[in-house]
């Protein structure tokens, strides 16, 4: 094993070694850092999810510490050349200030938008929505976890009331009888989670894939489900007839725990197995044998990830699965449930405090007026001056430069040129705008069109939290300040914040029924009480620039949600290896399981809703016979704007390709390696092609890491899911030739 990349950083500013988590995906694998005499190096670290086990990508994490490619001085766009040209913090603020008092003044608060990561720190994602809202007061901000993780959001909340992605302990997974993965491959997106699988197996329980792809996961299944994409909804439908047909639907469990079943149960009547088979390609057999798997199973889990997420029928999917899921009366039993595997590094906390159009922080939604008077009333200004609901992220990105849309952007921590469905379009509609200005840490494509660029701290430079696929909320710790030049995103806000003259509480709150220790911020107690550091970096603003004093903000404003992070201290976070919300008291416990006596709607109950099959909202046809898959490489990681930077990851994925079966191969005469064009309604990319037995014939695949001329997302399809705003990414028709 190798000790990771290495940094340049004198030895003398750094502690000697911390313990963290990985920059990257929502398994936060824990890993220390240690500073040596040659730089920082990346150690596994025993936690109870990675257990010892790091990824290449986690590995690799500190070579892009002092990576050449790191951006240390603002850039601002020379108007003379169109370039991109190294300037002050105060040039850049100043322009960034400038540009923005401009377009509110010419067209409005709303003219102004805010576009946040699912990567950014929890403390982040609540700066950020609480500047959108009383900083820029604009009802415009969204972000790119929109893309990821919406529809199992929606799914949960509309089924259990409340969207945590598992709502059990991962370790669980090790325990079960029977674990259906539905559109998951954590053998390349999350490694270290396949010893959970293995030790599943090795303890007898049976693992049931269903993916369109012979995935690296689906070879290590006892069972393979290979569905034509956009199908998982008639074979989670299937699925529920043959066990309803079976005699293994829970009776007692659905008529004391839950409501709505007539509707599936009448609904699903007409999908019996032989139908599902002809739409889907799952043979009837293969759909038997999973039902009772999952019927007859003791211990039983259901798991759904993009795969089935990432449909504009895509919450209706994930319900299909969580339907199927309380009628075998899994959700709340030990051992058993239905969860999402989270994908971004902190893609559960980022929708949880206040980046997403539509919520408050605590996951309190933005129109219910108790709701806004909570944190209107920690925010210190009167309820009625929060903005409303936006609009999800496409529609956001859509709308950019158009007559009534936003004119300005402020983007944190993402890169829609590359992860935007139609990303020509969208890239045509970041240039179309008065205003792009782009915080981050290297020069992604997106931050190459902005007019304004600030470079911001990495994970390794700053403390924080990050809430983790199974809701656990753990701790970031800085090993090292940022390098000369760079300012944390905390700073930039409190910076703009100040610019902007809204940093300071007016002391016009009214007075409002808080919950108690809900003082509004600024007032209450800050990093001394949450870290257990010396309180000197506090701000007594409204934008603090402490983390610390950031997070015991917003454990006050999560208090009484959804989302409830009160009783949450990074000091408890340090002696518990993280802490499960909800957790309202610092004196009572915290939450690993949910629904063991009861769902968090208002009567307790789960609700089913009856879902049906429909076609993808694009056919294939003469002129694009074949459908087109996304996903993602062990070795990248997102947009690639970091991980295409990292050398060793370079290396093992250094191109996008066209995965294409041998026998479409041979009809289209493409070799292996030769470069192939894919091209669809919206556009087209190239890449070589790589032949592979282990894809269907009628379906080709490719990566959505990569940038340029091998950008995936240049073909993929903006029809989106009406309840989640999540894009097709999954399926759409295209043509493949040699270019
Ligand atoms: S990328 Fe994910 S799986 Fe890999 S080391 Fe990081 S947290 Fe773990």
């Amino acid at each position: 094993m190798t000790d990771g990349a290495r940094s340049a950083t004198p030895p003398e500013l750094m502690p000697r070694e911390v313990a963290t988590h990985c920059p990257y995906c929502a398994l936060q694998c824990g890993m220390t850092l240690r500073a040596g005499d040659t730089g920082v190096t990346v150690h596994p670290r025993q936690f109870p999810t990675n257990r010892g086990g790091l990824c290449q990508k986690g590995w690799t994490a500190a070579e892009l510490l002092d990576h050449p490619d790191r951006l240390t001085t603002p850039l601002v766009r020379d108007p003379a050349t169109d370039t991109l040209r190294p300037a002050s913090w105060d040039t850049a603020l100043d322009r960034v200030v400038d540009g923005i008092r401009a377009v509110q003044a010419d067209a409005g608060r709303d003219a102004v938008a805010v576009f946040g990561g699912g990567g950014l720190t929890n403390e982040k994602t609540y700066a950020l929505g609480k500047f959108a809202r009383i900083g820029l007061r604009t009802r415009h901000i969204d972000y790119n976890g929109r893309f990821c993780m919406s529809s199992a959001a929606a799914a949960g909340m509309r089924a259990f009331g409340i969207d945590r992605g598992l709502p059990f302990p991962l370790a669980d997974l090790g325990r079960a009888d029977t674990l259906l993965l539905v559109g998951a491959n954590p053998a390349e997106t999350m490694p270290p989670l396949v010893r959970w699988l293995t030790e599943q197996r090795g303890n007898g329980g049976k693992l049931i894939v269903v993916d369109p792809r012979v995935t690296a996961t689906a070879r290590q299944a006892d069972l393979h489900l290979q569905p034509l994409p956009g199908t998982d909804l008639a074979v989670a439908n299937a699925l529920l007839h043959i066990a309803l047909t079976e005699g293994w639907v829970d009776r007692a469990y659905v008529a004391e725990r839950t409501t709505g079943f007539d509707a599936v149960r009448r609904g699903v009547a007409a999908w019996w197995p032989a139908r599902a088979e002809q739409l889907s390609g799952v043979p009837v057999a293969d759909l038997e044998a999973t039902a009772r798997a999952l019927g007859t199973g003791g211990r039983v889990i259901i798991l759904t990830a993009r795969g089935a997420e990432q449909h504009a029928k895509g919450v209706d999917t994930v319900t299909a699965y969580v339907n199927l899921a309380l009628a075998l009366g899994l959700p709340g039993r030990d051992g058993s449930g239905y969860g999402c595997l989270t994908g971004q590094g902190n893609g559960q906390g980022g929708r949880e405090h206040g980046q997403k159009a539509d919520q408050l922080p605590g996951y309190r939604k933005i129109d219910d007026p108790a709701a806004r008077e909570h944190v209107a009333g920690v925010w210190g200004v009167p309820a009625d001056e929060l903005p409303g609901p936006g609009v999800p992220a496409y529609q956001l990105l859509d709308a950019l430069g158009t007559p009534g849309g936003p004119r300005a952007l402020l983007v944190f921590g993402s890169n829609p040129v590359v992860s935007a469905p139609r990303a020509a379009r969208i890239e045509g509609r970041l240039r179309d705008l008065d205003l792009l200005v782009v915080a981050d840490l290297l020069l992604s494509e997106t931050a190459a069109l902005a007019d304004v660029v600030l470079p911001t701290a990495q994970w390794a430079e700053e403390d924080g939290t990050m809430t983790n696929l199974e809701g656990r909320v753990l701790r970031r710790r800085a090993l090292r300040p940022p390098p000369p030049g760079v300012r944390t995103d905390l700073a930039i806000i409190a910076d703009l914040a100040a610019r902007l003259a809204v940093a300071e509480a007016t002391g016009t709150a009214p007075a409002t029924t808080r919950t108690p220790g809900t003082e509004p911020a600024g007032t209450a107690p800050a990093a001394a009480e949450t870290s257990g550091r010396p309180k000197a970096a506090v701000s007594a603003g409204r934008f603090p620039t402490d983390p610390a004093a950031v997070f015991a903000e917003l454990r006050r404003a999560s208090a009484g949600g959804a989302a409830d992070y009160a009783g949450i201290s990074w000091d408890r976070i340090d002696a518990d290896d993280g802490v499960y919300w909800p957790c309202p008291s610092e004196d009572g416990p915290d939450t690993p399981r949910l629904f063991a006596d009861r769902f968090a709607t208002p009567d307790g109950r789960a609700r089913f809703h009856a879902v049906d099959h429909r076609p993808a909202a694009e056919q294939v046809c003469a002129t694009y016979p074949l459908h087109f898959t996304t996903g993602r490489v062990l070795a990248q990681y997102q947009s690639g704007t970091q991980t295409r930077r990292v050398a060793a990851l370079r290396r093992a994925a250094p191109e996008a390709f066209v995965e294409l079966h041998p026998d479409l191969a041979a009809r289209l005469g493409i070799d292996d390696g030769d470069p192939v064009r894919v091209t669809s309604r919206r556009g087209e990319f190239r890449a070589p092609a790589r032949l592979s037995a282990g894809i269907r014939p009628d379906t080709v695949f490719a990566p959505f890491h990569y940038a340029g001329a091998g950008r995936a997302n240049s073909v993929t399809n903006d029809a989106v899911d009406p309840i989640s705003g999540m894009p097709e990414f999954k399926i759409c028709a295209v043509r493949v030739e040699k270019a």
